[in-house]
This record gives C-alpha cells, structure tokens and sequence, in this order.
C-alpha cells in the first residue's frame, strides 16, 4: 500500500512540475497554456486523491461500495473525480477549504473543462494568474493537510521555486494596471473579482466592461448571471443546473429599480479589500461601500442605508408610502 501512496503523491508533483515547465517554456504556444491548466489541474486532483487515501484507502474509490483491496493493487477501478473528491474532503475528513481556494478549485475545473470540451483558445494572462492561484492552494493544501517526509520537502521546495518568475509576472501586472484602479476608485466605479482570472480588476458600470488584468471582455447584460454563477452558486437560495434562481439573491437596486442589487458576502467568497464593497447594482454599477450602516427595513424587508442618529428601522421609499396613505 506504501506503493500506492508514494505514486499519487508523486505524480501529483510531476503533473505540477510538468504544468508550471510548459509555462517556463521559451517559446509560448496554446498547447504549452493548454498543458500547464491540464496538468496543474491533474496535480491538484492527486493531492486531492492522496489526502482523501491517507483517510482511508477505499475513498479514493468512485463507488466506495466497490472499494477492493485487490482492485486497488492492480489500479483497475474508476477513481473519485474531482468534485466528489472535494466533497468528501469536506464531509468525511472535515477539511474547510478556504473560500478564496474554493473559487480557484472552481476556475480551474472550468479551464479545464472548456479545454477537453470544446476548441478554446487561452489567454496567456489568465492562465498564469490562474496558475498562481492554484499554487497558493497547493501550498496550503500540502503544508495543512499532508505529511510529506524531507525527502518529498526538498522535492516541493525544488518545484515551488520554478513558478517565481511567474508570480512575479503577477505582480508586475498588478502594478502596472494599479493606477488605472486607482482612477475607477476616484471616479467612483466598483470594482470587482473578474470571473475569468480572478482578479479584484473588473469595473461594474452597467454598460460592456473589460477586466483590467487580463482583459477579458464582458457583455453588459449577461455579465450578472456570469458573475453570480461564478462567485454565488454557494448561496442557499442557489439552485444549481438548470433552473438558477436569482431573485432571491438580489434586491431592488435603490438607483435604477431592478433587481440587480446583490450583496458581497461576508466571508471571504467576495473579498473586495482595495474597494471595501458592500452592495453592487450589476445593472447600473450603483454600489454601496462598507463604511455605510444598512439596517434591514421593517416594512419591506429590504436593505437600505441609514445614517440617521435615531434609526427607525424602516426604508424611506415605504415611509414615504405610510405617509401617501
Ligand atoms: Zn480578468
Ligand atoms: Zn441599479
Ligand atoms: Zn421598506
């Protein structure tokens, strides 16, 4: 059994050694971007697997009622997936994955995803900050919840070190778009997490945008489900697959009237630190900053900003309407 510990995990270093040389490489090809999120992906999939094995051995097993020794030995059985595996990470293991991690785990599957179902071409961008991402994963991941031997140390140290040059082309991009973020921040627009590379670095204004980081554009009127698809679907009043449910997340945006009013969230799904956003307007870009108290109105239930020395719990349009009565 040692056998098999010792080759998921290492495999699951080559798959990330591999992933972050094809990003190295001198000459940049879509193939070599299409390798570097296939195999970071598998990587992070195998020390998925591993930790899940150091649980026990049958949970690696797709169907854990077809768990056999034997099938183990000779690797003929179908494995868990990547989902499941998170999922049981989760419920048997008791591993809580950082939100930020979650939504990096969720871009990558969707990289790849796209890569083995349909013709894509990447973006070099967006896969190395994807990539970074997903190694700000790896490294918790393995340092929290894996018990490598110094041997196997030395191997993550010697690997980890090949992707500085990428993380510094991160910053570096950073601090290049920084003082046109500085500018939306004076000018008032929101900006949010981009759902494509995952950058704090798109602007909400209503209209067609364009992340800042990688560039990717975004139609204006599709760019909420997008968004929320994204960065939501962990939301209870979320019904995943087909019939996603949006209404119950928004409210009425106070500004332009539609329901296109959502809430950051409170943990760490949404962290918007350098604008410190608190409500947004997908629709017209109307936001509200953290500094604002929102007290919840007794009448309609709905949020709304009150600066008021004396709150009286209740909205101004639905004081408006006690009084019309
Ligand atoms: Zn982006
Ligand atoms: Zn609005
Ligand atoms: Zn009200």
């Amino acid at each position: 059994m040692t056998n098999l510990q010792m080759s998921l995990l290492e495999n699951a270093f080559d798959f990330l050694e591999e992933g972050a040389d094809r990003l190295l490489q001198q000459e940049q090809t879509p193939r070599s971007l299409k390798y570097a999120v296939l195999h970071l992906s598998s990587g992070v999939e195998l020390l998925l697997k591993q930790r899940l094995y150091n649980e026990h051995w049958s949970l690696i097993f797709s169907d854990i009622n077809k768990a056999d020794l034997k099938l183990l030995k000779s690797g003929d059985f179908t494995s868990i997936n990547f989902n499941d595996a998170r999922i049981r990470l989760e419920k048997i293991s008791e591993i809580r994955l950082d939100e930020r991690h979650k939504k990096t785990l969720d871009a990558l599957k969707r990289e790849r995803n796209k890569i083995e179902h349909y013709q894509v071409s990447l973006n070099r961008t967006t896969v190395i900050s994807i990539v970074i991402q997903g190694w700000s994963f790896v490294t918790d991941f393995v340092f929290d919840h894996l018990q490598l031997d110094a041997e196997q140390q030395n191997r993550f140290t010697q690997i980890r070190r090949k992707i500085i040059p990428l993380r510094d082309f991160v910053s570096h991009r950073i601090q290049e778009i920084s003082a046109d973020l500085d500018k939306l921040g004076k000018n008032d627009t929101a900006v949010v997490r981009c759902p494509e590379c995952l950058q704090d670095a798109l602007p909400i204004t209503g209209e067609d945008t364009e992340c800042l980081f990688c560039r990717q554009p975004f139609n204006g009127r599709v760019l909420e489900k997008t968004w929320l698809d994204m960065f939501a679907w962990w939301h209870e009043s979320w019904v995943r697959g087909k019939d996603i449910v949006h209404e119950t997340l928004l409210q009425e945006c106070p500004n332009c009237g539609l329901e296109s009013f959502y809430q950051m969230g409170e943990d760490s799904a949404d962290p918007i630190e350098h604008t410190g956003l608190q409500w947004i307007c997908f629709n017209c870009g109307h936001h509200i900053d953290y500094s604002v108290f929102m007290d919840t109105c007794m009448v309609c239930g709905r949020s709304y900003p009150d600066e008021s020395d004396e709150p009286i719990g209740i909205c101004e349009s639905c004081v408006r309407a006690q009084m019309d009565d």
